[in-house]
């Protein structure tokens, strides 16, 4: 397999300013030294509870949102040292389709210009071509080219993430970062578009990064996982070996709480006490201390790393 992207010690920090001169009293640390690899054709996921900083992570390495330091490199290319233009170019490879597809779709447009917008933009398709190449896509999408000339509060929730969907297609891309991508979704309709997603990475040899909070969707769509808390990783396994032997105290209690679709079968629910602690204020050593029952002495003073504990799987614990 070929690394398509690779990212080493990637973070945010958001300075915390008080006072007349706004004066930087602290900082957000809200992705704090973030290293993964993504190989070509593969589903990463990456699971969190909210505030972990997992959406942080997905637009930081997309640079939507300025990284305060790191590296990241793909297919070999050093994305920070890109200057605006070379920038621009270079996001028809990297694309993002976002979790309120109401929200990320101009409710002005009609789905024909939503999809003519970026082909027009990188100069993709010549002005004779547009009307087809937009048909093509909402056909790949599963919508009806007919369509086209309606507007997105004429769709479903489902209907509108297809149009998402779309729009991240349109330049051909080989990397998409899906941020929760069917969270505000039902339930029938999600195991539509992920089906879709499926697909599309078939046909079109996509690489995806996997944002989100639900595991049972993130089983069903990912090959690895990596487990986000409080902006670190804290566990990053295959998905069959995440799922069937979480090593991470606080991998164990996110599996504790999915539900297993077996009446007979007892499954036994670790509840975390204690709130996500405030990223303004991290606790010291492993910022994981507080909640965890399994906490030693020397994890409120020494950050764990994460280290390769058993082939192809890390995690980030003093127990290990
Ligand atoms: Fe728990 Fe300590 Fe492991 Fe952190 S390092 S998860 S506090 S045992």
């Amino acid at each position: 397999m070929t690394t398509l992207l690779e990212v080493r010690n990637l973070r945010k920090h958001y300075p915390i300013r008080k006072g007349f001169f706004s004066k930087q009293v602290g900082a957000v640390k809200a992705v704090d030294g973030i290293t993964l690899s993504v190989e070509q054709g593969e589903t990463l996921a990456v699971v969190g509870e909210s505030g972990c900083g997992k959406s942080t992570t997905g637009r930081a390495i997309l640079r939507l949102i300025e990284p305060t330091d790191g590296e990241i490199r793909f297919g070999g290319t050093d994305v920070r040292a890109l200057n605006p233009e070379q920038l621009r170019r270079f996001r028809t490879d990297m694309q993002m389709v976002f979790q309120d597809p109401y929200a990320s779709l101009d409710p002005r447009w009609t789905v024909q210009r939503i999809l003519e917008e970026p082909l027009r933009t990188h100069g993709s398709a010549p002005a004779g071509e547009l009307k087809s190449r937009v048909e093509q896509l909402m056909e790949v999408v599963g919508l009806s080219p007919y369509q086209a000339h309606r507007y997105p509060h004429e769709f479903s929730g489902g209907q509108r993430q297809r149009v998402g969907i779309a729009r991240a297609l349109a330049l051909n891309p080989k990397f998409i970062v899906c941020d929760e991508p069917v969270s505000a979704l039902d339930v029938s309709i999600q195991a539509q578009v992920l089906n879709l997603m499926q697909d599309l990475q078939e046909q079109y040899g996509l690489t995806y990064m996997f944002i989100s909070h639900d595991l049972s969707v993130v089983k069903f769509i990912s090959d690895r996982v990596a487990v986000m808390y409080l902006g670190r990783i804290v566990e990053l396994a295959r998905t069959k070996e995440l799922f069937a032997k979480p090593l991470h105290p606080y991998t164990q209690a996110l599996m504790s709480a999915v539900p297993v679709p077996n009446p007979g079968m007892k499954k036994e629910r670790i509840v975390l006490t204690g709130d996500v602690p405030n990223p303004e204020t991290p606790p010291s050593g492993c910022a994981f201390h507080p909640r965890c029952p399994y906490a030693l002495d020397r994890c409120r003073t020494e950050t764990p790393e994460l280290r390769e504990v058993d082939a192809g799987h890390q995690a980030a614990c003093h127990l290990l």
